[in-house]
């Protein structure tokens, strides 16, 4: 379509350099197609030219000093992409290869997955270039302090409310609290992922993970399957693949391996779960170390993947779940996963699969969950945090659970049932994308030109 088409020259124009922003808008406007084209409205109230624009980006220093006591500088971003459904809300990211571009695709992808939980949350995405490996502890505290010195004055519990990302769990979110309530003398819920003792939501930390699996099996029973007994794959093995290995074990399946970005484990008997929270959640060591305690699970280094690309798609498998990183799977590991009969692949991570990896298996019609969708569970729960702090209540696990259990099979069928509307029933991406859109859409119609 050459309208859509002359956006997309636009933004590549105006916003140079920014590839992975580019990948995600292309998905999402090459699937508004047939919506555009049968309601005029969004065209005539220049939707899709106002949407593309973030509302605010922030972009800012951060100095810090080193155990050494050297000066360091990183950069600070937050971008505020759209609150026609409410706050901005989204993640902070600590990794080196976070910029402008990385930032602004994780924000743009929020808006939509925001708008398909139902809850009324507005999209934003922020972070820095700090690589938290290797730092101590109080190295840690002062670059969080360094960081919400700057942000604080652009966050609030209703204005913009950040949750953690890559790199940032409940410790740097505990130290970014700690330097917001002493620089605004306020207690309020404006971060998400909190720790138990003092604001945080029960089941957010597990919600990402969890809420993946959910999604699952909620598109595997629209298929009259299920995960009992079956091998399924894992990438990473931060906050969102520990707990959807997790919720795998609940669910009866046998999830087989998990990475890092320094290699993979293969373990045929089951990740040991207990042992992979002791090494990534206490102990923060490589995954290396996991062989050490299960000789007989394999390890490799990603010196030994095959140029460089991850080979956790190369076993065979029922259902594979990457939950690591952008782009950690190509059309190479997408042809490699059907090969070998694989027939769900459920996105935790954000935009893990590259856009012919995509294009392959919406055109084989496998159940396919994009990430938008599936790993939309942390972003509900950590609204369900906000709204638990607003009414100074605390709900139970169960409670939490339920609740995202019910948001994902909600945000399934709007999708699926999108999808059917628009006579591609198998096709999650486009149900998900003109889902998420038109709501957002809708919205900013109805508050006018602001
Ligand atoms: P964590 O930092 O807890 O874990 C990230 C995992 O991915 C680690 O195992 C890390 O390995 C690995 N990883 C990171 N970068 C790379 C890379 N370039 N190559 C290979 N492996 C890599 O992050 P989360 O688990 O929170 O986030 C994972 C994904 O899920 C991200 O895409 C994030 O945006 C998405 N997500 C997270 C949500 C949340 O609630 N946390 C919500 C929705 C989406 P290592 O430790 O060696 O760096």
């Amino acid at each position: 379509m050459e309208y859509i088409k002359e956006i997309f020259k636009y933004l590549k124009r105006t916003s140079p350099a920014q590839n992975e922003f580019y990948q995600a808008a292309e998905e999402i406007l090459i699937s508004l197609k047939p919506l555009i084209e049968k309601y005029p409205q969004y065209k005539k109230h220049k939707i899709i030219e106002r949407i593309v624009e973030p509302e605010r980006q922030i972009l800012f220093r951060v100095n810090w000093l080193d155990d050494n006591g050297e000066i360091q500088v990183n950069k600070g971003f937050r971008i505020e992409f759209n609150s026609a459904l409410g706050p901005y809300k989204g993640g902070l990211r600590f990794h080196p290869s976070v910029n402008a571009g990385v930032i602004k695709f994780l924000g743009f992808e929020q808006i939509f997955k925001n708008a398909l939980t139902g809850l009324q949350i507005g999209g934003g995405k922020g972070g820095s270039d700090f690589d938290p490996k290797g730092k101590s502890d109080n190295e840690i505290m002062r670059f969080c302090q360094a960081f919400m010195s700057e942000l604080f004055r652009h966050i609030g519990a209703s204005t913009d409310v950040p949750a953690g990302d890559i790199g940032v769990g409940a410790r740097e979110i505990g130290y970014m609290f700690g330097m917001y309530k002493k620089l605004t003398n306020k207690y309020e819920g404006v971060l998400t992922g909190k720790s138990l003792n003092w604001g945080g939501s029960l089941a957010r930390k597990e919600a990402t993970g969890y809420g993946c699996v959910y999604f699952a099996k909620y598109m595997l029973a629209d298929c009259g399957e299920t995960l009992k007994d079956k091998k399924c794959l894992v990438s990473g093995s931060g906050n969102v693949a520990i707990y959807t290995i997790e919720k795998l074990y609940h669910l009866g399946a046998l999830p087989i391996t998990c990475s890092d970005s320094r290699g993979m484990i293969l373990d045929e008997e089951g990740i040991d779960l207990d042992l992979l929270k002791e090494l990534k959640e206490n102990k923060r060591l490589s995954l290396s170390e996991y062989t050490k305690f299960k000789p007989s699970a394999k390890y490799t280094p990603i010196a030994e993947y095959e140029k460089g690309r991850n080979n956790v798609w190369s076993t065979p498998c029922y259902a594979a779940f990457p939950c690591a990183t952008q782009n950690e799977l190509n059309i190479k590991d997408a042809k490699k996963l059907l090969e070998n009969g694989c027939k769900c692949v459920c996105e935790g991570a954000n935009m893990p699969s590259t856009p012919d990896a995509v294009d392959l298996f919406v055109e084989r019609k496998i159940a396919y969950g994009p990430g938008k969708a599936a790993n939309a569970g942390g972003v509900s729960v950590s609204q369900l945090e906000m709204a638990q702090n607003a009414s100074m209540l605390k709900w139970t696990f169960e409670e939490v659970d339920t609740k995202l259990d019910g948001i994902m099979e909600n945000i399934f069928q709007t999708a699926s049932t999108t999808a059917k509307e628009f006579n591609e029933p198998s096709n999650l991406v486009l149900g998900a994308n003109i889902a998420g859109f038109r709501k957002v859409a809708d919205a900013m119609i109805e508050q006018g030109l602001v």
